[in-house]
């Protein structure tokens, strides 16, 4: 990765030995294949490991280098129809906007960072249109007209997202209290049916407090974060859970027809993110620790060590679709076929859904107001 006056961006394709044409990544074999002929290469990605990067020693070279978002070239001339265009902001691969042909580039040389390891493909087009169909068809307040209105309409694009995972040992100290109930005779005077004055006692809780302080170990492993900006977060965050044992070593032709981009989160940002995560699973842990029947955390201090981390691209089949006038997102996990996103509601739908719960509400309400139940009176004294 060096970004000094050599480096040259470069952009190609990947020719058809059979008829020149360009050849493109497909799923459902797992090989270029050409767009024209059909004629298909295996290839073998470069045998390397897939290493987990120490973070601190990374976070330390980026601050280092000279701002690189300035050299980043921007026109991409196309290798088949020599047209110039513009490239997009993050994308490292794409179709050529006059003859269609799919152009990788180098793009990642600019960058601090290099991807060194992706999931390929293995949803194709064909497959991901029928979930699309499929997931519309299921939706229970979706409108009916929907259905028969996204099939024309969409547009699919496949797109290799970038993504973090972070791993981390985490050392938390904490000072705290565990509050256990106790049941505790409790005097009360009331007016009985005759009357008369007359002491009660029941049993009421009470909640005692101790003091409690220790230390909770935890250990995470490739927590994913996405780097990108194009999805909404919480749309490229719930397209899990991956098959992350699969990594492959990065190889352009996995890209090839595919768009792809770099990274827009940034590492140290995208492991502010991790840390929320971690810290939300380490309060869990603490309470656990604490025990009792109800926790109180007055501190608690976490130390990461050992923070190592991958950049990897997963696959994803995105699209929208307009429906009155008005554009919904969806995203779907090109390995698994998870889909996730927006949709539309249709009110009448959800109007008889909340009025036949209210009037089985009703009826249990009924029936249950009929049924005896009384507070607990445990003893009478004269
Ligand atoms: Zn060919
Ligand atoms: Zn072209």
């Amino acid at each position: 990765m060096q970004t000094d006056s050599s480096t040259t961006f470069t952009q190609k394709t990947f020719p058809c030995p059979q008829c020149g044409a360009s050849m493109i990544f497909t799923a459902k074999n797992a090989t270029l294949t050409c767009e024209y002929c059909g004629s298909t290469t295996r290839f073998t990605p470069p045998a390397l490991p897939i290493y987990e990067h120490d973070l601190d020693a990374a976070l330390e070279k980026i601050e280092k280098r000279p701002r690189y978002d300035l050299k980043v070239p921007h026109q991409i001339k196309c290798p088949v129809c020599a047209a110039k265009f513009e490239r997009k902001p993050n994308i490292r691969s794409m179709r050529c906007p006059y003859c269609d042909a799919p152009i990788v580039t180098n793009l990642d040389i600019f960058m601090p960072l290099a991807p060194e390891s992706l999931l390929p493909f293995r949803i194709g087009e064909k497959k991901a249109k029928e979930i699309f169909t499929q997931w519309v068809g299921s939706l229970w307040f979706a409108p009916s007209e929907l259905t028969r209105y996204t099939r024309s309409d969409t547009h699919f694009e496949g797109i290799y997202l970038p993504y973090w995972t972070y791993d981390a040992e985490t050392i938390t100290r904490y000072q705290g209290r565990r509050g256990e109930i106790r049941l505790r005779p409790a005097r009360h005077t009331v007016i009985d049916d005759e009357g008369r004055l007359r002491t009660i006692e029941t049993m009421e809780e009470e909640i005692e407090w101790w003091p409690v302080s220790g230390e909770v170990r935890l250990h995470f492993d490739d927590i994913l974060i996405g780097a990108t900006r194009t999805l909404p977060r919480k749309l490229a965050d719930s397209l899990g859970p991956w098959d992350l044992e699969h990594l492959v070593p990065y190889d352009d032709k996995y890209l090839s027809g595919f768009e792809s981009e770099t990274y827009s989160v940034a590492l140290e940002d995208g492991f502010d993110y991790a840390k929320s995560y971690m810290e939300y699973r380490i309060t869990e842990a603490v309470r656990r620790d604490i025990g009792g029947d109800h926790q109180e955390i007055d501190w608690m201090r976490i130390y990461h060590r050992n923070k190592t981390f991958k950049y990897i691209l997963l696959p994803v089949w995105t699209a929208h679709f307009r429906y009155r006038d008005k554009t919904y997102r969806f995203a779907i996990n090109a390995r698994t076929g998870t889909i996730k996103g927006e949709r539309p509601y249709s009110k009448i739908k959800i109007f008889l859904a909340i009025f036949f719960a209210l009037l089985l509400a009703a009826t249990l309400f009924y029936f249950a107001d009929t049924a005896e139940s009384h507070p607990i009176i445990i003893r009478y004294f004269g």
